[in-house]
Parts: structure tokens; C-alpha cells; sequence
């Protein structure tokens, strides 16, 4: 059977998270938990929360710590994130939910924290070009549309860009990313936990680098290597 995995993928907005993550998901069977995902679907449902997240998504700011940490902590204590793990997606982004993170997964850490290093320059392409499903989320861009019409081939549901890659939006995210995120980097880093890839190039040179990393860590430790 193949061992799950505990894994945190960080990185700049248009890095490539969501793509590697849903890799990542499949290639160790645990589930892949985007915050931004949930927010998303709890926006469409016109949840309590969601009725709350929308104007802060839509404006590129985080939400509250301790809110997001709220969603997270009832997903991670679901049954298969407990049989087998997961990959978090969109969290932490923030040292303290990273402090929160750590409290709530003790006295089992996460095995790494992948960091995908992708230029400015280039994330702000990708962005600008990024489409996506409305009803599934899966990611299209502007030179690798759907094979229909802008719908998606996955659910058949409207792909079109996020409200949230608006020019000014994706440059307070990306602010926000320095400020807030990029420090988590170092927090990670201090405690042996990160491994930086390149996340230029191909979605499946960059998905190998991501995989050769985290068997790295497992041969480290002594776990077992995964094919
Ligand atoms: P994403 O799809 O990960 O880019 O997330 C979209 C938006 O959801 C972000 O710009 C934030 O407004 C919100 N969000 C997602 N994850 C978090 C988080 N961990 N902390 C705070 N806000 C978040």
C-alpha cells in the first residue's frame, strides 16, 4: 500500500500550487485541502462564512487567522485526513496559522513543507492568463483553454478568470505574499522542515522535483522510498 503523506505546498499566487497539489493528492491518496477552494464553494453556497470571505477574496486580503484556522482544524479531524494525511494547499499563510497548525497536529508534524519558487515576473504572466471552472475549480489559461467554448472539460461547468486576478487584486496578493507568507519560508526553514523547487518548466518536470524532494526527506528520516 502506499504511505500517505503530511505535506504543506507553499508558494507565490500563479506558482502552480493548486495544479501540484492535486498531483501530489493523487500520487500519495490523501486529500488535498485548499482553503481557497473551501472559501470558494462556502462563497457560492452563501454560507455565514462565506457571505463574510467574499469582499475580503475579491480584494486580495487574508482572512482572519483564527477563522481559517476554525475551517482547517474540522477538515484536518476528518477520518481520511487522519488515516492517511494530507496536502494543505493556500495554508498556512501566516507564521501564526503555521504556529496553530503545528499545535493542532502534535504530537504527529508535517513530513515537509515544499516551497515552489517561481519569479515574479513570471507568476504575474500566469495570472493574467489564468482561467478557471466555476463549479470545479480546475485550472485553464489563456493559451491552454478547454477544448470547447471556455467550458470545462472535467465537469462541463463556465471557465472564466477569478475575480480575484484582477491587476490590482494579484498586486496585493502578491504584497500580502511578501509580507506575510514569504516569512513562513524562513519558519519552516528554521526547523528543518522546508525543501525550496524550482517551479519553472513543465507541470511534470516540477511535479518530479516535488516527489524526488519529499522521498529525499523520507530517505532521511528512514521511511520508505515511494515509485
Ligand atoms: P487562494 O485560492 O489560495 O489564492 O485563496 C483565495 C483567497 O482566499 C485569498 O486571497 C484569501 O482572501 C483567502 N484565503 C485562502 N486561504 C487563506 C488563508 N490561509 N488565510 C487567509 N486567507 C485565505
Amino acid at each position: 500500500m502506499v504511505p500517505g503523506a503530511r505535506l504543506v505546498v507553499l508558494g507565490k499566487q500563479g506558482a502552480g500550487k493548486g495544479t501540484q497539489c492535486v498531483r501530489l493528492s493523487h500520487h500519495y491518496v490523501v486529500p488535498h485541502v485548499s482553503t481557497g477552494d473551501m472559501l470558494r464553494a462556502a462563497v457560492k453556497q452563501g454560507t455565514p462564512l462565506g457571505r463574510k470571505a467574499k469582499d475580503l477574496m475579491d480584494r486580495g486580503e487574508l482572512l482572519g487567522d483564527d477563522l481559517i484556522m476554525e475551517m482547517v482544524g474540522e477538515r484536518l479531524s476528518d477520518g481520511d485526513v487522519r488515516a492517511r494525511g494530507f496536502v494543505l494547499d493556500g495554508f498556512p499563510r501566516t507564521v501564526r496559522q503555521a504556529e496553530l497548525l503545528a499545535e493542532v497536529l502534535a504530537p504527529i508534524d508535517i513530513d515537509l513543507a515544499v516551497d515552489i519558487d517561481v519569479p515574479t515576473n513570471q507568476v504575474l504572466r500566469r495570472l493574467a492568463a489564468r482561467r478557471v471552472c466555476v463549479d470545479c475549480g480546475a485550472n485553464y489559461s489563456l493559451s491552454q483553454p478547454p477544448l470547447i467554448n471556455w467550458t470545462c472539460d472535467v465537469c462541463g461547468g463556465e471557465v472564466v478568470q477569478r475575480p480575484d486576478d484582477t491587476e490590482e487584486a494579484i498586486s496585493r496578493r502578491l504584497e500580502l505574499y511578501e509580507r506575510q507568507t514569504a516569512p513562513l519560508i524562513e519558519w519552516y526553514e528554521d526547523r528543518s522542515q522546508l525543501a525550496t523547487v524550482n517551479g519553472s518548466g513543465a507541470p511534470d518536470t516540477v511535479t518530479r522535483r516535488i516527489l524526488r524532494a519529499v522521498e529525499d526527506r523520507r530517505d532521511q528520516r528512514g521511511g520508505r522510498r515511494i515509485r
